[in-house]
């Protein structure tokens, strides 16, 4: 232990003036005291760490630059995936979300009439357009909103008096987990409302939800069971036929899909087939940035604005100004080509084998020593969307006689910028549909530190 330097003796040190310059003196100091608890820790436990300055900067080096949100590189072929922080931007969203960053906007100003306006006019003519909705709604995220929604049909019931418990049905075919711990049921008890299970797991029929209502009964929620699917005897009843019963339907599509994928639920089609209320996430299938959407009546989007819910969960400048460029691509007919949610999944297979070639040789190249080749692999939507859907992808696999694939794959993790790929077949697997524009080169000087 007394061979380890002091503190200030690491940050006297030549090298150390770069990270300053780079992380600041505090940040520097306490990576420097961090790098030091851990060699200390490494003698404890009978380690030999070299303890020189050299090698102290390097490991405080290491705890700063894998510190905070930074780019990571997904090469696992899931296109949504929630920990990598589902869609990318499209380059128009990113414009507008910067100019909304670094310069002051009409957020909550009525340019026009020189007074105050309202931050959830923003996006609704588009949204309005897009799914022939009445009127529109952007906040946090789609949790957020289906909690605001129920809450408000709650608040609303309360008001017009009538009944002090109010009832919301639902089928047990939707009493759905979503990532992260978001239960339906939990979710419905925190709005306030009653919940009145209705049908089994697997089937659940029109006239369970005529038989479940009462005088009490508020609105009908209906939630599409976006990640997982029910198969073999099987029945449930649709957006349509349960607007029928004449209640207010809410309707949790989940994924938001502005244009047919698979059978994920349309937004529009929920509309038309006449859902009270329609929500759905902005960074799913939508390729936006996170948000929660709800279209439907005025009646209830009002409801909705008035509940103090909508204030806690607003929906701040940056996302609003992704959101309308986003919207702007579906409106113009260029969603496919523009959002990098919509072209990954939707770019052929073939596309994808030429990629994957090319990164396969480049690879060969700077790494002779490895195992290179390419496969076809199965890429998937993922963020809790179209659980079974798959999409034909290519991938570059990696071996290595020295080390084992899981251990490239934490080397290839704790790059300067992280790869993430996938380990199968004691390979690692490098599927190319959800590389970026950059990404290649990514990989190359990940697998370039790997060798050194
Ligand atoms: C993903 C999902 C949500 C949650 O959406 P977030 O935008 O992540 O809050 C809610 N309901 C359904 C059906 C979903 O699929």
């Amino acid at each position: 232990m007394r061979d380890l330097p002091a503190v200030d003796a690491v940050l006297r040190s030549p090298r150390a003036e770069a990270l300053v310059a780079r992380h600041g003196r505090a940040g520097t100091t306490a990576a420097v005291r961090e790098a030091l608890e851990l060699a200390r820790r490494e003698i404890l436990a009978g380690g030999r760490p070299e303890a020189s300055e050299e090698a102290v900067l390097a490991t405080a080096e290491g705890v700063l630059s894998a510190r905070g949100l930074r780019r990571v590189v997904n090469a696992t072929g899931v296109v949504l995936h929630t920990n990598l922080g589902r869609s990318v931007l499209s380059e128009a969203a990113v414009t507008a979300a910067v100019g909304a960053a670094s310069s002051y906007s009409n957020l909550e100003y009525d340019v026009a009439a020189g007074r105050r306006g309202s931050r959830y006019d923003h996006a609704v003519p588009l949204l309005k357009e897009l799914t022939g909705a009445e009127d529109a709604l952007v906040v946090n995220n789609c949790a957020g909103a289906t909690l605001l929604a129920l809450s408000a049909v709650v608040a609303e019931a309360r008001e017009e008096g009538g009944t002090s418990e109010p009832e919301v049905v639902v089928s047990r075919g939707q009493l759905i987990e979503i990532g992260g711990g978001f239960r339906i049921p939990e979710v419905l008890e925190l709005s306030g409302a009653h919940m009145r299970e209705v049908g089994t797991t697997n089937r659940t029929r029109l006239s369970d939800y005529r038989k479940a209502t009462n005088e009490n009964t508020r609105a009908l929620l209906w939630v599409h069971p976006s990640n997982f699917e029910v198969e073999g005897f099987t029945e449930s009843v649709g957006v349509g036929e349960l607007a029928s019963l004449g209640l207010p339907v809410v309707a949790d599509v989940g994924s938001g899909a502005l244009l047919p994928i698979s059978d994920e639920p349309v937004v529009e089609k929920a509309v038309r087939d006449g859902a009270s209320l329609t929500i759905f996430s902005g960074d799913k299938l939508l390729g936006g940035p996170q948000a929660g959407i709800v279209v439907g009546e005025s009646r209830w989007i009002s409801a909705m604005k008035r509940h103090p819910l909508c204030r806690a969960l607003r929906a701040d400048k940056l996302c609003l100004a992704a959101l309308e460029a986003t919207l702007y691509a579906y409106r113009d007919g260029s969603a496919r080509e523009e959002l990098p949610t919509l072209k990954m999944l939707g770019a052929p297979a073939e596309e994808m084998k030429d990629r994957a070639t090319r990164l396969a040789a480049e690879i060969a190249g700077a790494a002779p020593n490895l195992f290179v080749d390419v496969a076809p692999s199965v890429a998937r939507s993922g963020g809790g969307t179209l659980p079974l859907y798959e999409v034909p992808s290519y991938a570059v696999r990696l071996g290595s006689e020295g080390i084992g694939a899981d251990a490239m794959a934490e080397g290839l993790r704790s790059a300067a910028t992280p790869v993430v790929g996938r380990v199968a077949e004691g390979r690692l697997w490098l599927d190319v549909r959800t590389l970026l524009k950059g990404d290649e080169e990514a990989i190359l000087d990940a697998i370039g530190e790997l060798d050194g």
